[in-house]
């Protein structure tokens, strides 16, 4: 174990990786499993927290991405979603059909430490309270790690890859000059309480749309029989003042008497990416992985499993590279071509789906919620959704033809 303290002016990784949230720890670990000497270091003192996150994930995608399920970090197991419309129409969605953040509502402060502790297990060593604070760059000009600092003090981490798994606000993409910058319409800014003493079936994660939540939408996350995390994103383009997301949130609460008798115990704010894929995630010795590289998917706000996924592909290709000795772009392009081939097609269509959604008003939302009340929505198709739209409102399907 390396305590930060105890370094001199330097030390030296094959990987360094920055942000321990689930793309970095993804990352890390899949390298160090692939013989990398991998470094992972956190900014903040507590891995996971402050959680600023509706906690929501697939169960399938967990499966599939080898993390055992575990009753300590899962606080509650649903059945699916209710979309719930402007004038409140009900349809349910099973847990598969309801996208990547149905199936658990986890503790997001728990579950991030257990992929840490994964990471731990094949080998990669953990820095907490240690903030990359640029790039190191070589006589070349070409980046040959990070400079931190813990606690007042300053190092080099000389490492062949840098890894940037630093969120949202990532500045490892725009320092290594991957434009990563985003505009006002696209990202959602969010408003979250956890509500405890409420009134709700355990069963269904909530989705509210319309004008409650212009531009986004209001979730409420089960996290057991008489709490949820309660949020709201809202387009930050059409935000006028400082608190606006707030009030949305608080203002929709008080119209719910189900979840206006809860008392909130945490609130946090935060924001979500809700872009296009861009146009490249990494550069020379530079890889971008989860909400730094613009993973997040447009239309929900969910970003853990396209993190997790990214990160996935990222150390393995981060090993191949220092393995073969060229860390270049265009070696390193095998992670962003690999990563596309997975989600670029989901991201893609779901920005499209959004950038339509954002436009409609009340009355469609409510036009199209109502005439798909009812339906088994497991084995129910977009074209039958579409016909089942137009047999009761023809004239909704005008509005909707971009979808088609
Ligand atoms: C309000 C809200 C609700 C959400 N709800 C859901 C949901 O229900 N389901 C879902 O799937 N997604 C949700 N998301 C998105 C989800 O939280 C992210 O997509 C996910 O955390 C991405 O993981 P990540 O590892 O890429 O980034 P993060 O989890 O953000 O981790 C980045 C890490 O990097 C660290 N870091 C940053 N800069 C530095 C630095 N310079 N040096 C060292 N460390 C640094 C940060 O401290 C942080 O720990 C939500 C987001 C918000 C804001």
């Amino acid at each position: 174990m390396r305590f930060p303290e105890d370094i001199q002016d330097s030390v030296e990784y094959d990987v360094v990786i920055v942000g321990a949230g689930p793309a970095g720890s993804t990352a890390a670990r899949y390298a160090a499993m692939n013989g990398m000497r991998a470094l992972l270091i956190e900014k903040r003192q507590d891995i996971g927290t402050p959680v600023r996150c509706g906690e929501g994930i697939a169960k399938t995608w967990l499966d599939k991405m080898g993390i055992p399920p575990n009753p300590e970090w899962i606080a509650n197991e649903v059945k699916g979603a209710k979309i719930i419309s402007p004038d409140g129409h009900v349809v349910r969605l099973t847990e598969k059909m309801a996208g990547n953040e149905v199936g658990y509502v986890v503790k997001r402060e728990l579950f991030d430490k257990e992929l840490v502790k994964m990471a731990i297990k094949e080998g990669v060593e953990v820095m907490v309270k240690t903030s990359a604070i640029g790039l190191l760059r070589d006589e070349n000009g070409e980046v040959s790690g990070i400079r931190a600092r813990s606690m007042g003090k300053e190092f080099d981490v000389h490492a062949k890859i840098v890894i940037g798994a630093d969120g949202f606000e990532s500045m490892v993409g725009s320092w290594a000059g991957i434009n990563t910058r985003l505009g006002l319409s696209d990202i959602n800014t969010c408003y979250q309480y956890h509500l405890v003493g409420i009134d709700m079936d355990p069963n269904f994660n909530e989705f509210y749309v319309g004008s409650d939540a212009p531009g986004g939408y209001v979730w409420v996350f089960v996290k057991g029989k008489d709490e949820a995390n309660v949020g709201i994103g809202l387009q930050a383009s059409q935000l006028k003042n400082k608190g606006d997301v707030k009030r949305c949130l608080n203002a929709f609460i008080a119209k719910h008497p189900h979840l206006a008798k809860g008392k909130p115990i945490e609130e946090v704010a935060g924001a979500v990416s809700v872009c296009a894929p861009i146009d490249r995630t990494v550069a020379d010795h530079v890889m971008l992985v989860g909400d730094s590289a613009r993973l997040i998917d447009p239309m929900t706000g969910g970003g853990i499993i396209n993190a997790i996924i990214s990160g996935k592909i990222a150390g393995k290709v981060a090993a191949e590279a220092v393995k073969k000795g060229d860390c270049s772009e265009i070696f390193l392009m095998k992670y962003d071509e690999e990563w596309r081939e997975e989600l670029e097609d989901r991201l893609l269509r779901n920005f499209i789906a959004k950038e339509k959604l954002v436009e409609l008003s009340d009355d469609i939302f409510n036009k199209i919620i109502h005439a798909l009340e009812g339906y088994e929505i497991e084995k129910i198709t977009t074209l039958d959704i579409l016909r089942a739209v137009q047999e009761r409102y023809p004239e909704v399907i005008e509005e909707l033809e971009d979808l088609l």
